[in-house]
């Protein structure tokens, strides 16, 4: 029987995806891919910095939906994705939703759920990362407490008030903090003094602390530091992990920046194999595609999977928080299943 591709997709703003200090309207688009009675669901979270509009995506969409209507279910999940490459630009988020979809579905049509599919342990929990807002630093104490039942906090740093944040944080948790500096400090001597003194502080990695550009610089920065420096901007798929050359201790893998799963695991593999820390993060997915990453959580070293905590009106449901941890569902396939009346609203 043929594909029915993407019959629907929708367009769902996420009001509230917080980016570095700035909330900025993030649309996801939902996908759904249907074939002999099942179901396969993905998304594409598309952050406006990242240049991959709803326009690009949908038109992506289309040309995947031509392609996938004239193949049948055993033509075997790999085939299906060899033939949609060409049709790919710059799509990685809309990629990511096909191969979300389609990994769904396939794992529907045996019956198990992703991991037990793909071998994977299937009774895991991890604990996540909660990314707290510094804004005004009078509310922080309150967004800590709000926080309370996560181990981990995540910050956004970068500015001139780096210290002066930690230190504030410092009075009122001592939790392990993981750092994002979003490509935000431009003189490697100053970064090193500043991780030297952020490793004192009990944070335990810092994200993209300098441009994508400044390549010699970051293999001078990670040679000595204390903390593991995790590459976010700087690698996005196979090939640039390739080409990190020592610039990072690890990487944090996105599925909208991998392309998938596939690339993801890849992506795992590779790194692991170069003795390089994976961390797993997301965009401001709902709990739709960040179910999806969530899947290969046994294989981070750090997790940053709460997205979907962001939303008032997450349109998926999917993986739940427990006491800070992240558990999985063992549905057939991701576990996703959209909320009623989702999928009424098409666009193409
Ligand atoms: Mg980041």
């Amino acid at each position: 029987m043929l594909l029915s591709y993407i019959p629907y997709a929708l367009e769902f703003i996420h009001p509230f995806a917080v980016f570095g200090n700035t909330r900025l309207r993030t649309p996801s688009i939902m996908v759904k891919i249907e074939s002999e009675g099942y179901t396969g669901y993905g998304e594409a979270c598309l952050p406006p910095y990242l240049g991959e509009t709803v326009g690009d995506t949908i038109a992506f969409l289309k040309r995947a939906t031509k392609v996938l209507n004239t193949a049948t279910p055993e033509m075997g999940l790999e085939l299906l994705l060899l033939m949609l490459k060409p049709y790919m630009s710059a799509d990685y988020a809309g990629m990511a939703a096909v191969e979300m979809a389609l990994n769904d579905l396939f794992a529907r049509f045996e019956g198990k759920s992703f991991r037990a599919w793909k071998g994977f342990n299937t009774g895991i929990s991890r604990d996540t990362a909660h990314t707290i807002g510094i804004g005004d630093l009078e509310q922080l104490p309150g967004k800590i407490k709000e926080a309370e039942e996560f181990s981990t906090l995540k910050i956004k740093l970068g500015t001139k008030r780096d210290r002066e944040i930690i230190e504030f944080i410092r009075q009122h948790t001592q939790k392990p903090l993981y750092v994002d500096v979003n490509q935000g400090w431009k003189n490697k001597e100053e970064a090193l003094e500043l991780m030297i003194w952020l490793h004192s502080q009990n944070v335990v990695l810092v994200e993209q602390p300098m441009p994508i550009g400044m390549k010699d610089e970051m293999i001078w920065l990670t040679e000595r530091s204390p903390i593991p420096t995790i590459a976010d901007e700087s690698v996005r798929r196979m090939h640039e992990l390739r080409a990190l050359n020592g610039s990072y201790a690890g990487i944090n893998i996105k599925l909208m920046k991998s392309t998938g799963l596939g690339e993801a695991l890849r992506m795992i593999e590779y790194a692991k194999n170069k003795g390089l820390k994976v961390m797993l993060g997301c965009m401001a997915e709902s709990s739709c595609a960040t179910t999806a990453m969530a899947q290969l959580m046994e294989f981070a070293d750090f997790i940053d999977l709460d997205a979907p905590l962001l939303y008032k009106n997450d349109p998926f449901t999917g993986l739940t928080y427990k006491h800070g941890k992240i558990v999985l569902n063992d549905l057939p396939g991701l576990g996703v299943a959209p909320k009623p009346g989702l999928f009424e609203n098409s666009l193409i």
